[in-house]
């Protein structure tokens, strides 16, 4: 019996794993059409600085499924990546996002890139022209990346972020703390600022070690020169100990969720407002 057990527990897995393989494969081929029928929007979210200004804003792609709803970019980001289509919806992003950014002077942009984007022939130039065409400066572009793709083992796309910094673009190593961008990214690469992950700064409080790591973290950022941004503040108590870590801006749920592209000059003016008052 427990054999029979066996196999129809292996023929389960085989039927569940080959319909994952299949909604993967649907959700990668829905996507292509989700360009052209505007199922794909961007939202922004404020970075706040320590002393409670607001000049930054992180570009985050989303995707309104027809019968799905709201996919998450943690699920469709991949699926783009598996299936060619990253280049294409990278373009997309960028292009979207810099129209966007056109309409608010002086503050900056963080734009998240995949190692895909990096590697592809001709990136830098793509993303020049879209600046030029939109009169924006790349000192006001944060670059994101993570090592999803082993950036470090990969010439290529080292050379293409060299190449960028050496531009004028700011170049963030986001997710650090995290398996996706670890220790030793920081010696491959000359970054401009850290983002360090929520999972380093939801603990903090409860847990006296989530403290050690943090402010480990930041004392390593330091000694290479890169400014540190906390992610993943969802509640006003987590704003003392990243400040105090020594933390320069921060960003989460607390200040605000992302927003529309329509409501984002509004939320600027209105927290910049706040803080001149408070000054
Ligand atoms: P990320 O770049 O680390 O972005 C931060 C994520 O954390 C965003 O999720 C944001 O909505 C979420 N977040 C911000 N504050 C809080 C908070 O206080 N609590 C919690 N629980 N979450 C918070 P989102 O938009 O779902 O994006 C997830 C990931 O997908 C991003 O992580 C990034 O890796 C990727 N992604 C999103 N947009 C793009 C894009 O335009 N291009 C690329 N290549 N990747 C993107
Ligand atoms: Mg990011
Ligand atoms: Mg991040
Ligand atoms: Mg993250």
């Amino acid at each position: 019996a427990s054999k029979k057990n066996g196999r129809n527990c292996a023929t389960a897995f085989a039927a569940h794993m080959a319909e994952e393989r299949s909604v993967d494969r649907a959700l990668e081929k829905d996507l292509e059409s989700a360009f052209d029928a505007g199922q794909l929007r961007m939202v922004y979210q404020p970075i706040h600085s320590i002393d409670e200004d607001c000049r930054e804003v992180e570009a985050l792609v989303r995707w309104k499924h027809p019968e799905l709803g709201e996919v998450p970019p943690s699920t469709f980001i991949p699926a783009a990546e598996r299936s060619g289509l990253m280049v294409r919806l990278g373009e997309w992003i960028i292009r979207r996002a810099l129209q966007d950014f056109a309409q608010w002077p002086d503050i900056h942009m963080s734009l998240n890139l995949s190692p895909l984007q990096l590697q592809h022939d001709g990136f830098s130039t793509f993303l020049l022209d879209c600046c030029r065409e939109n009169g924006i400066a790349p000192q006001r572009l944060f670059l994101e990346v993570t090592e999803s793709l082993s950036i470090e083992r990969n010439t290529r796309a080292l050379l293409t972020l060299n190449l960028l910094r050496n531009l004028g673009f700011r170049i963030a190593l986001d997710d650090f703390g995290t398996g996706y961008s670890s220790l030793s990214m920081v010696k491959s690469f000359k970054f401009d600022r850290m983002k360090l992950d929520r999972s380093l700064v939801m603990d903090l409080g409860q847990d006296p070690a989530s403290l050690a790591v943090l402010e480990a973290a930041v004392t390593m950022a330091r000694h290479v020169g890169a400014e540190v941004v906390a992610e993943g503040i969802s509640e006003d108590h987590l704003v003392g100990p990243t400040r105090s870590a020594g933390c320069t801006h921060l960003q989460g749920y607390f200040y605000s969720h992302p927003i529309e592209a329509g409501h984002v000059w509004n939320y600027i003016a209105k927290v910049q407002g706040k803080s001149a008052r408070a000054a």
